[in-house]
């Protein structure tokens, strides 16, 4: 289909897409696409097996096993003291990706506008203009934090939406105190402006804690807050998070969800309804603090600078001492010539501006991390 009559001419194959491939084509040491690369938990395994043998292989419930949405309803309330319902106000989702895509279908009308911050994770775009809405790309500062002027500016009538990502990927940056309070008076000062805050690193945060909007009650009644199993749990293949947002919003919500899956993968949600009795996910934030670390210090001889990483499984690196190359290239040649494959950074830019940074993702096991830094100290 040509320029004209595609609904998505922009979209082509993903770079997480391209650049995995591109790994395992050359062979090379894959820090590109994030997932881990590791052993799930093995009682999570063990729960899994068992849950086959048992009636779990028909259709769940619309909006989710019931077991499953009381344990995350006590999760919420426990991590961030919101009191949920749990049969009206949180839907399971297929991961975060569609979570999103079913809130922006359900929420926003042709010719609105929604304020995305750049970089961004590349699922946002699309689904706005599916809607027939307008995506409006504002930056980030240099060191990630959101310019909180310019999208104050940039709210207007027409503005139906804003979506911030906390922590953020690609950067690894995690919002302060004064950044959600900001959000707040914004979305306070605006009655028809919603917040979809995508919150699928909520538990890997490091020095720095998480400030979820469940934490908020002036705003959280206007929000969609994003969760993914994915990332909690390092099992990004089973495509299961949730949603939660108050029941007025999730009404609409829920009749796209309805025509887009129906429901979730009955298994998995019975798994997880177990699980979630006897593990702790805020665990997470240590067991990754470690990687990192580990990640930076094999790294730090090398002639990449890195920047800070305050959340997510992400480090961003500077390539300015070693290369003039625009980022795309130089991730292109550091699968080709040297066996690591990362993500260049432009691709989450829809100017596509090239700051000569690339994205490494730690969550592997340390023998990957260890292989993988002797060969970007060669360099
Ligand atoms: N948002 C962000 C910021 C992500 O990094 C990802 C993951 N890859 C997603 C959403 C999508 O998550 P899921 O795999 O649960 O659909
Ligand atoms: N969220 C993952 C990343 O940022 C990619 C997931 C995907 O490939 N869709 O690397």
């Amino acid at each position: 289909m040509n320029e004209q009559t595609s609904k998505l001419p922009k979209v082509g194959t993903t770079i997480f897409t391209v650049m995995s491939k591109m790994a395992a084509d050359h062979g090379a040491i894959n820090l590109s696409q994030g997932f881990p690369n590791f052993p799930v938990d093995s009682v999570l395994q063990d729960l899994l097996a068992e849950k086959a043998k048992e009636q779990v292989h028909q259709y769940a419930p619309m909006a989710g096993n019931p077991e499953l949405l009381n344990e995350i309803s006590k999760l919420t309330e426990q991590q961030y003291g919101r009191v949920t319902h749990p049969s009206s106000e949180i839907l399971v989702t297929a991961g975060a990706t569609q979570a999103i895509f079913a809130a922006i279908q359900a929420l926003v009308r042709s010719g609105e506008e929604v304020l995305i911050l750049d970089p961004c994770y590349d699922c946002y775009e699309s689904p706005v203009v599916l809607t027939g809405a307008i995506p409006v790309h504002l930056p980030l500062k240099d060191d990630f934090s959101p310019d909180w002027e310019l999208i104050d500016q940039k709210v207007s009538p027409r503005t139906r939406l804003i979506i911030i990502n906390n922590p953020h990927n690609p950067s690894g940056k995690v919002l302060d105190e004064q950044d959600i309070d900001r959000l707040e008076s914004i979305l306070i000062k605006h009655p028809h402006l919603l917040l979809l805050s995508d919150e699928v690193y909520e538990y890997i945060t490091f020095e720095k804690k998480h400030i979820s909007i469940n934490s908020r009650p002036k705003i959280r009644e206007k929000s969609i807050i994003i969760s993914s199993f994915g990332k909690t749990f390092h099992i990004t293949g089973w495509k299961i998070g949730y949603l939660i947002a108050p029941e007025t919003l999730m009404i609409e919500i829920k009749k796209v969800h309805q025509f887009l899956v129906f429901c979730v993968n009955s298994p998995a949600q019975a798994t997880l309804a177990a699980y979630l009795k006897v593990t702790d996910a805020s665990l997470l934030g240590s067991f990754y603090q470690q990687k990192r670390d580990t990640f930076r210090k094999l790294i730090a001889s090398s002639r990449f600078e890195l920047l800070p990483s305050e959340g997510s499984y992400f480090q961003l690196a500077s390539y300015s001492k070693i290369s003039e190359e625009n980022d795309v290239d130089f991730c292109k040649n550091l699968v080709t010539q040297h066996g690591v494959a990362a993500i260049p950074l432009s691709v989450f830019n829809d100017d596509h501006l090239d700051r000569k940074l690339i994205r490494f993702c730690f969550a592997k096991d340390d023998q990957t991390l260890t292989q993988a830094a002797e060969r970007l100290c060669k360099i």
